[in-house]
């Protein structure tokens, strides 16, 4: 531990959970997190902060840390995020429609997002 550093005002102990590559990014897990139930700080060098908004220094990346105790419950709540995330918008080979990345299928024409470009639609009467 550093001379200097500043501890957490917490009986609990810490862990970082996530480098974030930015505040924004940050926010967005803290949101995450807390939605599920979980205790979180944002920190940023030697600095604790209760708000993400506070400005970083250029370079500084801040960190998500989350009690040792919902540590495990934390990597779930990212892993789900992440696998919703993962996927980019997409436009359906079927009748054009844009999708966001988390819908499998069309919701308009019902065409799977992995689907071959002839995949047969019965009754599709979108013309
Ligand atoms: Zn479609």
């Amino acid at each position: 531990m550093a001379p200097g550093l500043i501890e957490p005002p917490a009986e609990m102990k810490w862990v970082k959970l996530r480098t974030a590559d930015n505040p924004v990014e940050a926010g967005f897990v803290r949101g995450l997190l807390e939605a599920a139930g979980i205790p979180v700080q944002v920190r940023s060098m030697e600095l604790w902060t209760a708000a993400v908004e506070i400005y970083f220094a250029e370079g500084a990346r801040p960190s998500v840390w989350v009690p040792e105790a919902h540590l495990e419950r934390a990597e779930q709540v990212l892993d789900e995020q992440a696998s919703v995330r993962h996927w980019p918008d997409w436009s359906c080979r079927r009748c054009g429609t844009r999708m966001e990345g988390q819908f499998t299928a069309c919701w308009r024409c019902g065409a799977g997002r992995d689907d071959p470009d002839d995949y047969p639609h019965n009754n599709l009467d979108m013309q």
